[in-house]
């Protein structure tokens, strides 16, 4: 094992990778992540391909061949992105004090990306039978708009996905990610003085309240459903009865026949407003389905736990989270997708963001003796 995982050049390249700014608006630093990553792909003879497409964010593919076929046996996905703008990494620059290591985005996520590109050379050395694919985009913080449909055709062709994102603090994976959609309601009533002719009005801001305390009755907590009415306007002075209102509401779901029940509910609270001449539109906007375990996710799980019990590890967790990745967006496939298979850190997209050092090895061995059940045809 040991002898195909190099801490030190590790430790040495991930220092050089903090240390340049790759903001998801910092087009210049994406491109030098990605060129970074394509060059060391290439010295090490895999296949690459690289989006350099002006004004878009990056992003790199690199592929092993280990078996016959072109479909992907293991996709190690990732980001090299974060959300610290360009002059961060001179402000806090990479360091190490005791366990843990610091610097922007040394947890979310360049040191998964990294353990994801040590993973496909000790696959490569091991010369294992199986076909790997590394895919890296700059563009995750910000909703990965210039490479969804280029992962999406990745993960139609692989059977597993492991997501490098940071593992939980507890040292967790994470193995369901909720659906996540933001919708927009539009309330248009009929303005009218609120003293002299109130009748002849209709209240587009007292229409929204009715909904608002009805999403408190939508919300499922058993079922893993919440709906949030983030932002509410509405109205324009106190004497007018209001003509204009809007609400963003933030849905999570873990299954789809949940979202189907609420869209069902806005479609006949649309149909049925309680004030009289409001008329009501509900939309749904950006978000992404939930990512929900297959039998095949399982049985990786028993392998998980099996390996880290050979290795000496402690007994793996995995656990549910409310919130989305780039993982989600593959979710609609048969594949089998683990998250959160990076190193472990906390504090994400703040100042006092870690990576707890010792867990680099110990993810490294855990994923690569998986990988190589998985090359056995387990
Ligand atoms: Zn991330």
């Amino acid at each position: 094992m040991t002898e195909l995982f190099y801490f030190d050049d590790y430790v040495k390249e991930l220092e050089e990778i903090v240390n340049t700014d790759s903001g998801s608006a910092d087009l210049e630093g994406c491109l030098q992540m990605t060129e970074h990553f394509q060059n060391r792909f290439c010295q090490e003879g895999f296949q690459t391909t690289s989006n350099r497409e002006e004004g878009k964010n990056p992003y790199v593919e690199a592929r092993y061949f280990g078996r016959e076929g072109k479909d992907i046996d293991v996709l190690l996905m990732g980001h090299m992105d974060t959300v610290f703008p360009k002059g961060t990494a001179s402000q806090r620059p990479f360091r190490i004090e005791g366990d843990r290591a610091f610097g922007p985005g040394v947890a979310d996520m360049k040191s998964g990306a990294l353990l994801a590109l040590y993973l496909a050379l000790a696959v490569e050395k091991a010369e294992l039978p199986l076909n790997l694919c590394v895919a890296l985009n700059s563009d995750e913080e910000s909703g990965s708009a210039d490479s969804s449909a280029w992962l999406k055709g990745l993960g139609s062709q692989s059977v597993y996905c492991f997501n490098l994102e940071p593992g939980r603090s507890t040292g967790a994976f994470v193995k369901q990610r909720k659906g996540v959609f933001e919708y927009k309601v539009s309330f248009k009533g009929k303005a009218a003085h609120a003293g002299v002719a109130p009748e002849k009005g209709a209240s587009a801001v007292v229409e929204m309240a009715g909904w608002i305390d009805e999403l408190t009755k939508l919300s499922d907590m058993q079922a893993g459903t919440t709906l949030n009415p983030g932002v509410v306007r509405g109205g324009t002075v106190s004497n007018v009865v209001a003509e204009e209102a809007e609400m963003l509401i933030d849905l999570r779901y873990a299954n789809e026949s949940e979202r189907i029940r609420v869209e069902q509910r806005f479609d006949e609270m649309a149909a049925n407003p309680r004030i009289q001449g409001v008329k009501c539109t509900w939309q749904r906007g950006e978000g992404f389905p939930p990512m929900n375990p297959n039998e095949r996710t399982e049985s990786l799980m028993e392998l998980f736990r099996r390996k880290a019990a050979e290795l000496g590890q402690e007994t793996p967790e995995f656990v549910s989270t409310g919130g989305g990745s780039d993982a989600n967006s593959l979710a609609e496939f048969p594949l089998s997708i683990m998250d959160a298979c990076g190193p472990v850190g906390g504090n994400y997209h703040s100042d006092a963001e870690y990576m707890e050092v010792p867990s680099v090895e110990k993810r490294f061995s855990l994923l690569f003796e998986v990988i190589k059940e998985i090359a056995r045809g387990e």
